[in-house]
């Protein structure tokens, strides 16, 4: 992939899951939903210093306060980062995260991330791995791996549905 598959249309194609839509679309949407808004003054109170970014998305550098942990999080079409600028791969996993601001009505985004991250880190311990908006955003790109489930998940699964007779005792 060279520089000029950096258009969001074509990197977020490339990602199973990945939601698609124009960048000046996802930049309108974000402006009016407020998301934008909200990330400019995260970026501002966090100290980073905001530039703009390719497709029509921020990126701040230099963010300095503990949360979120995250090296680089998104805030409607503001990518935000503790490092001094954005592989290609995390800006592209960033900018699927602001196409998912635009899909879920914006800053509403935030309370169902934590849902499904909460989820994620009860089935497998981590908040990324099984979480749908990292997982539609590309785990790899993210930083993310895939991790198996947690062993007591599948022995809860299979606990509810049987009170007869097993058809399958085997000794
Ligand atoms: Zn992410």
């Amino acid at each position: 992939m060279g520089d000029r598959d950096r258009r969001p249309a074509r990197a977020e194609r490339a990602q199973p899951g990945a939601v698609l839509i124009h960048a000046g679309l996802r930049a309108r949407v974000n402006l009016a939903n407020g998301s934008t808004l909200a990330g400019l003054g995260v970026a501002a109170l966090g100290g980073a210093r905001v530039g703009r970014g390719p497709d029509r998305l921020f990126v701040g550098t230099g963010y300095r306060l503990p949360v979120p942990p995250a090296p680089a999080f998104c805030l409607g079409n503001v990518i935000i980062t503790r490092l001094d600028g954005l592989t290609p791969e995390l800006l592209r996993h960033e900018a699927r995260h602001a196409t998912q601001y635009a899909c879920c009505g914006g800053v509403l985004m935030v309370p169902l991330y934590l849902m499904a991250a909460a989820a994620s880190w009860l089935l497998t311990g981590d908040t990324g791995a099984k979480n749908v908006f990292e997982r539609r955003a590309g785990l790899a790109d993210g930083g993310y791996t895939d991790k198996p489930l947690r062993p007591f998940v599948p022995r809860v699964a299979l606990r509810k549905p049987a009170p007869g007779r097993s058809v399958t005792e085997s000794r």
